[in-house]
């Protein structure tokens, strides 16, 4: 039998009404020993000392009072109920140790407790190296600033839509042309601003609607002067845009979806897979809100995303574009690009007066197919006799996308093909440089190669010029764009 076990049989005998005074001598104990533990500071008179050796102090109190908890588990109630306090009061003198140990352990090693300020300035450090996750913080504190104000943009209404608003608002009708001045004539930041509006007009319309405008989180600048913009979208996607100045001419090239559906072989943006629609007001903010608004002479919807593929948004922001009480801009300096989505292509012929550009690439079906998927639903050759049906006027210009790829798409039988494709359209055909990207077979063309194919075309009779390659080592050049990173550390 251990002094344990002797104790507890001795307070658990038939004598027990015979030990009474031993129970009192140890409920006097037992009360000193809570008064001690009371006032800690008393107890641990010389605290160097206790810190010098504090484990085997602290743990000799634990384990008196354990030991005396033990003894009187039994024979009376009350004893029991002090004994549980006691326990829970070593319990808590246990942690005091651990917390002394700390202390002594910093004292005697000063480099681990600057340790920590290290790892927290590692951790700032950190964040400041890693801009792609401050961006996403920026984002989703604008996400959070537009969810907790819960209002609709005006920014991207047409006026019909306008007057939709006002009328459901009780406002007088002539109103929406003086907002639609007020979004796109002149460069506000907010509805208070509209001073033309009744101040009770301005105040019913901020209840509902905000401009909706959003600024760029990031700009990147190339050498030969092309800039790339990261926007944040209304629901904390991104999306990306080029801005590309050509002596008087300043081009903006407007992602018209988050990433894409479409899949094609050379895209880095197909490679991001689809993240989703942008409405017309945020495929236009991509114009509106960057450094170089007011001098922007065209506009080509060739960034991220397949235009026919959100042909209602597309549709909105070229007639707010052209309209007279929108931007006033001519069509022909707007130039909207597609791989051929046929349903889509015959409603834009109808809808809008702007610029077609169509992505060819190969005129061959198999090639064709393993470069652009799109090819087996909506074949090239549908998509010219969808061309050759519709009357173009002589001022809508139109025109091919034709990537070149080394020793694939740019030998002598691909001219021959072009030609026979092509014949009879009024057209011009843009060769592009290809630019390598991860995960593909393709490469590019060599500079002789490129040219010589120009010319070849040119003298079957097919208008051909190459277009200068802009902002590649800022990856803004075309098939270029992506925010596919943003996306997946979401
Ligand atoms: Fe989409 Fe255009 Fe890229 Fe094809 S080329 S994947 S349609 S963005």
């Amino acid at each position: 039998m251990n002094k344990k076990q002797e104790i507890i049989g001795s307070t658990s005998s038939p004598t027990v009404s015979t030990s009474s005074p031993n129970i009192e001598y140890r409920v006097s104990s037992i009360k000193y020993q809570v008064s001690s533990i009371k006032n800690p500071v008393s107890s641990i008179k010389n605290p160097v000392s206790s810190i010098e050796n504090p484990e085997s102090s602290i743990e000799h109190q634990a384990s008196s009072i354990q030991h005396q908890v033990s003894s009187i588990q039994n024979p009376v109630s009350s004893i029991q109920h002090t004994a549980y306090s006691i326990q829970h009061t070593a319990s808590s003198i246990e942690h005091q140790a651990s917390s002394i140990k700390y202390q002594e352990s910093s004292t005697k090693n000063p480099v681990s407790s600057i340790q920590h300020p290290a790892s927290s300035i590692q951790h700032q450090v950190s964040s400041i190296q890693n801009p792609v996750s401050s961006i996403q913080h920026t984002a989703s504190s604008i996400e959070h600033q537009v969810s907790s104000i819960e209002k609709s943009p005006l920014f991207g209404k047409t006026l019909d839509e306008l007057k939709h608003v006002v009328s459901e608002l009780g406002l007088p009708g002539f109103t929406a042309k003086q907002i639609a001045d007020w979004l796109y004539k002149k460069e506000i930041s907010s509805v208070e601003e509209m001073t033309n509006l009744s101040k009770k007009a301005r105040e019913v319309l901020c209840e509902k609607y905000d401009l909706g405008l959003i600024k760029p989180v990031k700009v990147q600048e190339s050498k030969d002067g092309t800039k790339k913009y990261l926007f944040p979208t209304l629901h904390n996607k991104f999306i990306e845009t080029a801005m590309i100045p050509d002596k008087e001419r300043v081009t903006v090239c407007v992602s018209s979806q988050v990433g894409c559906k479409m899949g094609c072989l050379f895209c880095m943006t197909g490679k991001q897979g689809f993240n989703g629609q942008l409405t017309a007001g945020e495929i236009l903010n991509q114009i509106r809100s960057i450094d170089e608004f007011t001098k922007v002479t065209n506009i080509v919807y060739m960034g991220m995303g397949e235009p026919f593929d959100n042909l209602d948004e597309v549709l909105k922001s070229t007639e707010i574009l052209t309209a007279e009480w929108g931007y006033g801009m001519s069509p022909r300096r707007i130039t909207v690009s597609t791989i051929g989505i046929i349903p889509g292509l015959k409603r834009f012929l109808k809808e809008s007066n702007c610029n077609i550009a169509i992505s060819l690439h190969t005129p061959f079906d198999t090639e064709r197919e393993k470069l652009m998927p799109v090819q087996i639903a909506y074949p090239i050759q549908k998509v010219i006799d969808e061309i050759h049906s519709f009357d173009f006027d002589n001022q809508r210009k139109l025109s091919f996308e034709y990537i070149v790829f080394g020793g694939l798409n740019d030998t002598a039988s691909h001219v021959k093909e072009m030609a026979r494709l092509l014949n009879g359209i009024k057209s011009h055909v843009n060769l592009i440089r290809f630019h390598p990207i991860p995960g593909t077979p393709l490469n590019p063309t060599d500079e002789n190669r490129i040219q010589e194919f120009k010319d070849q075309l040119n003298k079957k009779g097919i208008l051909t010029t190459i277009r200068a390659s802009r902002g590649k080592d800022i990856y803004a050049a075309c098939g270029l764009l992506s925010t596919k990173g943003l996306e997946e550390e979401k």
